[in-house]
């Protein structure tokens, strides 16, 4: 039986505290242009590549919507079960900040493109938890300052200014750590799925901020603090974690949080502040006055609905119903389509639960290591179908198969060829193996009677003394057969 779920809790002496978790995550929308210019929307080149006038906020420069991003943004829209808006606005979010040209940003504040959606998320096996998501605007992102080029200068590179972001806002619905990992990596999987966003923390496309508060069950709300730029799951995990044990540590003190923004330092683990939270209204918040409201057309939206693949949910229950798969492993295979495709290639004519066992435990463990994706794995599908039937025809043992499969990963080639070159194939004859079970037996009289007087344990033993002289090529349930036969007598 599965034990029963429960939200991780903070404990201390006299009480237990309850976390109330909401994410801001912004993704970068897949798209060649900005949001409003013809700005080139691609990174890691030489700074300020492609600018637009917009771009670096000359006078006399005009937004133009990117037909693309709205685009992108409904479809995500749609794969998160949202409403879509048929008419939203532009407004302008007034700050100033040297990577911020046009002294504002163009976002969405009171009607944005995407309301009121979900994502459901697996918190065991046999139970999912559906978080609400608020949610998602358009909105262009900032440049970047680079302090770390001179001693004395700070320097500016606005490729990233105006860059198409999606801002998807959950409700406060997340209860610990784990769950606010299991919401970014799903929502991540759903973006990759459609599509519209690539989902690479490293790089910045996909980043997190996490408000966190803590209460005591049963009273309100307490006051939450903002962890800005979360880079990866593990940091978002990690934050969270020391953020509410810091607000506990605080109350239980007799002292009061105070709303505010703070980053999460890796090195140390501990979040810090950053800066006292602003509110909403500190930004004076207008429409833009150079772009008309956004209108969508149903058939608009009805054509991009068609375009949606098959999401990560529904690909889950008919992996189990298709295939037979367990929980896990239907919920490992469906979270990404290359995995999917791989599976389903491996999986032909064989037999499924093998298939993504070898995926999930031993592919999977040589990807990770050498940082590879599924799509870059040195063993395609087909070629790892061909060892699993090797296995299946009983040619080679499962142990075998493993350092065959490891020789395949590093040199590329096929599993017929390491066999043959190596001569791996599994002694099924049991001539031969009678052979070398006689001789064992005979030189070990010992455990032969301590079989005999009723020690069924010591089977064990004279198999791994076969599997030794054989370097585990003997056929195992042969050698069981054997050995059983011959200490009978
Ligand atoms: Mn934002």
């Amino acid at each position: 039986m599965m034990s029963e779920y429960n939200a991780k809790k903070i404990k201390s002496a006299n009480d237990e505290w309850e976390i109330i978790i909401g994410l801001e995550v912004h993704a970068q929308i897949i798209t060649n242009l900005k949001l409003f210019s013809n700005g080139a929307a691609e990174f890691r080149k030489e700074a300020n590549h492609k600018l637009d006038l917009l771009d670096i906020g000359l006078p006399g420069t005009l937004p133009v919507i990117n037909r693309m991003a709205v685009d992108q943004a409904i479809k995500t829209g749609l794969a998160l079960n949202a409403t879509i808006n048929k008419r939203s606005i532009f407004d302008r979010k007034n700050y100033f900040y040297p990577d911020l040209p046009l002294g504002y940003q163009i976002s969405q504040f009171k009607d944005p493109i995407v309301s009121e959606g979900f994502i459901n998320i697996d918190i065991s096996d046999s139970k999912t938890k559906t978080i609400k998501i608020e949610r998602l605007h358009l909105e262009q992102d900032a440049g970047k300052s680079l302090h770390d080029q001179s001693p004395d200068k700070t320097f500016i590179d606005y490729n990233r200014a105006g860059v198409a972001l999606m801002e998807i806002v959950s409700y406060p619905d997340l209860s610990d750590w784990e769950e606010a990992g299991n919401y970014l990596t799903k929502l991540r999987s759903i973006l990759r799925f459609v599509n519209t966003c690539d989902g690479n923390m490293e790089e910045g496309s996909l980043r997190c901020d996490a408000n966190v508060s803590v209460r005591k069950p049963n009273e309100p709300l307490g006051t939450r603090c903002e962890i800005k730029n979360l880079n990866s799951i593990k940091n978002l995990m990690k934050a969270i974690e020391y953020e509410a044990t810091r607000q506990v540590t605080v109350l239980e003190g007799g002292n009061k949080i105070i709303q505010e923004t703070r980053l999460f330092d890796t090195n140390s683990g501990k979040t810090k502040t950053m800066r006292s939270k602003e509110e909403a209204h500190d930004y004076r918040y207008f429409p833009d006055p150079d772009l008309l409201p956004l209108e969508l057309t149903d058939k608009r939206i009805e054509d991009i609905s068609k375009t949606l693949p098959e999401l990560p949910d529904d690909l889950k229950i008919r992996l189990l119903n298709q295939y037979g798969l367990s929980a896990y492993d239907a919920r490992v295979i469906s979270s990404d389509q290359g995995t999917t495709e791989y599976f389903e290639v491996l999986s032909n004519n064989r037999d499924a639960k093998q298939a993504a066992n070898w995926i999930i435990t031993n592919l999977f463990g040589k990807l990770n290591d050498s940082g590879k994706s599924i799509k870059d794995s040195p063993i395609d599908a087909k070629e790892l179908g061909k060892l699993l039937d090797l296995i299946n025809k009983q040619i080679i043992s499962n142990k075998i198969a493993k350092e065959v499969f490891e020789e395949m990963f590093t040199s590329g080639k096929s599993a017929a060829t390491i066999i043959e070159k190596k001569g791996l194939k599994q002694i099924s004859n049991t001539d031969e193996i009678e052979g070398i079970v006689d001789k064992i037996i005979s030189s070990n009289e010992k455990q032969k009677k301590q079989y005999q007087s009723g020690n069924t344990k010591v089977l064990g033993w004279f198999v791994g003394q076969v599997m030794k002289e054989t370097k585990g090529q003997a056929n195992p349930s042969v050698v069981n057969k054997v050995i059983i036969d011959k200490l009978k007598k």
